[in-house]
């Protein structure tokens, strides 16, 4: 079966094929026969799309005309040239779409009718930077062929089982009622990343006690009860939690009433400052990437290093405050490209949990570690680096769907 998988996001569209007869014994993500991707951030005048397939890399410049053109011409790099891999793009057998929002009404893998398209247009006001593209990247499909089957799998539907008592907000229950609740983000990552720590130990993933923490540019930590979600750090939107590359995390809400109140700023003004002038960048006044902010520290940065121990703590908070609904802790995992990459922010964040019995073996930590367990042997938690493989998640969503 050849399944498409299309991860339209606001600046860039990332995309592969892959080939799936059977999930039987299959441990490790298969390799995808083509990937494409587009990024519209290089210049304000064409996007850079990067295609691989069949051992060969190729970039083509793509006129800044309309996202739609612009998947389309990904797509037909499978059928004609150097990255060919199909004859017809109808050989496609399903799409699958990453969905950044799928509300309260989709908390599983969905087949795309016109039904689930209305409701991810619904949904605009809560993902506006997303949905609309997740829609865009659909109709692209629709245009090349009615038949080919789509499927919506749903970045808030891991989170789907947080209890209420954690998931409603302690304001007017109306506001509940109305659609204001956590919905959490990252579900896709952070249920793959917990299957696969729990095939790496060897141990049955319903019966352990785990926090992953995907940390990228965005960055949540979700606490997992016998594989399922019962509390994450993003809520309503992804701005909740932890400090991000830019983004600031929680914040004590009266800030914004009195950034309304003494600084007389609008409601754009407050969301840019939240979502693209806080964070690593905000602090460190340096950048939003954390290699960056990690080098001026080195060199002797003071904001540099303030913005790194305000990032480190809040890592430690959120963990330390989901532990008592977890009850114990049987892993700590950490994924993405901060989780996956830094050693430093890793052993920050495991020290301050030492007195739990969380000890990291730093010379593990320091080698490559990607799906490794780097605790020591005598570390009453495990603490895993994996590497998050969200394409390969949506893949097997829609094989066990169709399937
Ligand atoms: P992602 O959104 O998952 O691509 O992650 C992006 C973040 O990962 C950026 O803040 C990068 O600086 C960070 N990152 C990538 N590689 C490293 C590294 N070797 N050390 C520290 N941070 C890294």
């Amino acid at each position: 079966m050849k399944i498409l998988v299309l991860n339209a996001g606001s600046s860039s569209h990332k995309s592969c094929l892959y080939e799936i007869n059977s999930l039987h014994n299959i441990i490790l993500p298969l390799k995808p026969l083509w990937e494409g991707m587009i990024d519209w951030t290089v210049d304000s005048n064409h996007g850079l799309l990067e295609v691989q397939a069949n051992g060969k890399k190729n970039t083509f410049e793509l006129p800044m005309d309309n996202v739609e053109t612009g998947i389309k011409t990904m797509l037909d790099t499978m059928i004609k040239g150097e990255n060919k891999v199909i004859e017809k793009l109808i050989d496609i057998n399903v799409v699958g779409h990453r969905v950044v929002h799928g509300g309260k009404k989709y908390y599983q893998a969905t087949f795309i009718t016109e039904e689930v398209k209305a409701t991810i247009k619904e949904l605009i006001p809560l993902a506006p930077n997303h949905n609309p593209v997740h829609l865009k990247g659909i109709n692209s499909i629709e245009a090349i062929n009615k038949d080919i089957r789509q499927i919506a799998v749903f970045d808030t539907a891991f989170h789907c089982t947080i209890p209420d008592y954690a998931k409603i907000y302690p304001i007017p229950y109306q506001y509940y009622k109305e659609g204001i609740q956590r919905y959490g983000f990252h579900g896709i990552s952070h249920q793959y990343v917990s299957q696969r720590m729990a095939e790496i130990i060897d141990k049955p993933l319903n019966s352990l006690k785990i926090i992953t923490c995907h940390l990228g540019n965005g960055c949540s930590i979700t606490a997992i009860k016998d594989g399922k979600s019962i509390n994450t750090s993003m809520g309503f939107t992804p701005l909740e939690g932890l400090m991000m590359g830019s983004r600031s995390g929680s914040i004590d809400p009266a800030i914004l009433t009195y950034f309304m109140r003494e600084y007389d700023y609008d409601r754009d003004e407050i969301d840019q400052i939240l979502n693209k002038k806080s964070g690593l960048l905000g602090i460190s006044g340096i950048s939003a990437d954390l290699r960056t902010v990690l080098t001026a520290m080195e060199n002797g940065d003071k904001q540099a290093k303030l913005a790194v121990d305000i990032y480190i703590h809040r890592i430690q908070e959120v963990i330390g405050s989901f532990l008592p609904s977890l009850g114990g802790l049987d892993a700590l995992v950490f994924t993405a490209g901060i989780g996956e990459n830094s050693a430093f922010i890793r052993e920050k964040v495991c020290q301050k949990f030492n007195f739990l019995g969380v000890k990291l073996d730093k010379e593990k930590n320091r080698q490559f570690c990607i799906d490794k367990n780097i605790a020591t042997d005598d570390s009453s938690v495990k603490i895993l680096v994996i590497h998050t493989q969200e394409d390969w998640a949506i893949a097997k969503q829609c094989y066990n769907l169709i399937s």
